[in-house]
């Protein structure tokens, strides 16, 4: 089960360090609570939603992407947690290796859980603030019950304050569609291969 806390066995077994360039997460915890979300050009492309907590990243692949209308509840999957370090990977996953394709930093900044998050995780309901360079503001993960025996199918809701916008976000995510690590389009990242991982 994804939503367990079984630290980083899960995302080691799925990939092989020597042939991806994303990390093997072996440094010590960062201070503070980083969130970031990926931009993720897999198979399917994918928003990873990922939250720190204790040491790893708490991660949920959002296949519409984050809307800040309340009335859009985006499907969020948990997927495995993820070392924090992986949080500041944009770059080129090579074919063939586990979600093979181009990932862009498309968001990032600190989170704020709003009563206990290791609580909320395992009753299934996160509440927090995001500040972010695209998203602020106060949202929910909440974990949908019916049909999933695997128990990783969550939504992703936007509260009502401030910063909602109604409406179709595809406008929203169309302005936004740039990295905040390095301005790109995942068109400028794919057709560079500095992050690719090559063997000598
Ligand atoms: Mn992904």
């Amino acid at each position: 089960n994804p939503g367990c806390s079984m630290g980083l066995r899960e995302y080691k077994r799925k990939r092989h360090f020597n042939r991806t360039p994303e990390p093997a997460g072996q440094k010590s915890p960062k201070e503070g609570r980083p969130f970031l979300i990926q931009k993720h050009a897999a198979s399917h492309l994918h928003y990873d939603f990922r939250l720190e907590l204790d040491g790893v990243l708490k991660s949920w692949a959002v296949p519409k992407g984050p809307s800040l209308d309340p009335l859009d509840k985006r499907l969020a999957m948990q997927v495995e947690d993820h070392p924090v370090e992986y949080g500041s990977f944009e770059g080129i996953i090579p074919k063939g290796e586990y979600g093979g394709g181009t990932v862009m930093l498309w968001d990032r900044g600190t989170w704020e859980p709003v009563g206990d998050p290791r609580q909320g995780l395992a009753k299934g309901k996160l509440v927090f603030k995001l500040h972010g360079e695209k998203l602020h503001g106060e949202w929910t993960l909440v974990k949908t019950f019916s049909k999933d025996k695997r128990g990783n199918t969550w939504l992703l809701i936007k509260h009502k304050d401030a910063e909602v916008r109604k409406g179709d976000n595809a406008q929203f995510l169309e302005r936004n569609a740039t990295s905040v690590a390095s301005g790109r389009t995942m068109d400028e990242i794919a057709a560079n291969s500095d992050k690719v991982w090559k063997s000598n």
